[in-house]
């Protein structure tokens, strides 16, 4: 960790030496006071992507039917690409399509019935609920059933087991050697989020994609909270499966469709558990049988939403122009930072860094924690006009976008919670939590 100070000056001095800064001005930034430690969850808005949005409604208006050949229908497909650059996939590999849920749903049927004869899945408990509820739902609808105790006794050989790998510390880091001691011949899939979404835990890609291969599974990462913040190769780590978010640091706006990859090598033999017409071969024919499309196209199911498709490929400009790499220094600067001013201006209080101190293990965001992280949460948000988010049961979670995000920002923003904490603040909120954390 370079040595940092805790003026403002030397935030200021950082600013003045970032070779990013002047792309905060690609954003649309309303309330200047505003501190903003929440673009892991939603990311501001770019004023490419705002523009857009106005012409995609105009395209609309005028173009009406005529616009699925003015490059609506092939969207999925160009946009993937794009994406596709961020991430490390040669063209043909990536489409921009439904939600992450949906897309880790689609991804997870076809591995495992790639290998149905193999019955583990792995995890770990550091995972997105959300993955852990698809992966459990895709278990019960490939249940055996069972009625008696034969049919019990053939459930317990025949039904997938998940296999949730704990955390070795704390809650921050996985047990590494617990996962490779799971990973056997009888895997199907490993299945991660390379960064974590709590302690903002990076995986060594390439090293659990090699342990997984050496035993015959595939392995399907879950981008969400990496792409747009760190350098991912999945070709060169020869990973099968992803899928990833793009309403997070790529910004692309709420509820933007999601992405998932599949290697060129084994597209042809997966097949979609959802047989729709935008994943047959010649949707305009209308065959009354289904023949999957060649490539990942199969995966595609029904209509896009093309307004924020489309929306959402503006948005990847910026990060485009960028390039990850320099994102990543500017990144690994950041929660570094974060992280000197919460053992300097914070562990007096109480916090602890909840995140990996190696940057070389860590994404973009920290989380610190505090028992009464909830109720400090609610007032920086509501007093302070700060927003952070708050992750049970103690994490307060801070993300650092490097796009627009300035370490001005991030110091008033440590700044402003120091005062919540001398000025006890929080005190005066109920425990009890808002819908919407
Ligand atoms: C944000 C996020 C999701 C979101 O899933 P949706 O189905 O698009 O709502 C899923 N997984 C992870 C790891 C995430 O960070």
């Amino acid at each position: 960790m370079t040595s940092f100070d805790t003026s403002l000056s030397f935030a200021r001095r950082l600013d003045s030496l970032d070779p990013l800064a002047s792309f905060r001005d690609q954003f649309i930034i309303t309330d200047p006071d505003l501190i903003y430690l929440d673009g892991n969850s939603l990311g501001r808005m770019p004023k490419a992507a705002a523009e857009r949005a106005k012409q995609v409604i105009d395209e609309w208006g005028h173009d009406l039917i005529r616009g699925w050949n003015k490059g609506w229908w092939k969207a999925p497909q160009r946009v993937g690409d794009k994406i596709g650059k961020l991430i490390g996939a040669a063209p043909g590999q990536v489409v921009v399509t439904d939600t992450v849920s949906i897309n880790l749903f689609k991804l997870t049927a076809a591995a495992l019935a790639l290998q149905p004869h193999r019955k583990r899945i792995i995890t770990d408990t550091l995972n997105f609920p959300s993955d852990l509820y698809i992966l459990q739902g895709i278990k019960n609808l490939l249940s055996t059933g069972g009625l008696d105790t034969t049919a019990e006794e053939h459930r317990r050989l025949l039904d997938h087991q998940i296999i949730r790998i704990g955390a070795a510390d704390d809650d921050i880091t996985p047990d590494l050697a617990a996962l490779e001691a799971a990973i056997t011949e009888d895997t199907a899939l490993v299945t991660l989020s390379h960064v974590t979404f709590k302690s903002g835990y990076l995986y060594d890609m390439r090293r659990i994609t090699d342990l997984a291969h050496a035993k015959g599974a595939l392995v399907l990462w879950d981008l969400s909270h990496s792409v747009g913040s760190v350098p991912i190769e999945l070709d060169q780590c020869s990973a099968d499966l992803a899928v990833g978010c793009t309403y997070k640091y790529l910004n692309g706006g709420p509820g933007a469709p999601a992405f998932l990859y599949v290697n060129k090598k084994i597209q042809d033999k997966l097949t979609s558990p959802i047989w729709g017409w935008w994943g047959q071969k010649n949707p305009f024919d209308f065959d009354l049988d289904y023949v999957p499309a060649p490539g990942v196209e199969r995966f595609l199911a029904g209509t896009q939403p093309i307004i924020s498709l489309l929306t959402m490929e503006a948005a990847l400009e910026p990060t485009l122009q960028a390039g990850m790499d320099a994102i990543r220094a500017k990144s690994v600067s950041m929660t570094d930072y974060a992280s000197f001013l919460t053992d300097t201006w914070l562990a007096p209080f109480g916090f602890f860094l909840g995140s990996p101190r190696d940057s070389a293990n860590r994404g973009s965001h920290i989380s610190i924690r505090h028992p009464e992280g909830y109720r400090i949460a609610r007032a920086l948000i509501e007093e302070m006009n700060v927003i952070p988010d708050f992750r049970a049961p103690d994490n307060l979670r801070l993300g650092f976008a490097p796009l627009y995000t300035s370490f001005a920002e991030i110091w008033e923003g440590f700044h402003r919670l120091k005062r919540v904490m001398e000025e006890k603040r929080y005190d005066k909120y109920p425990q009890q939590k808002l819908t919407v954390t």
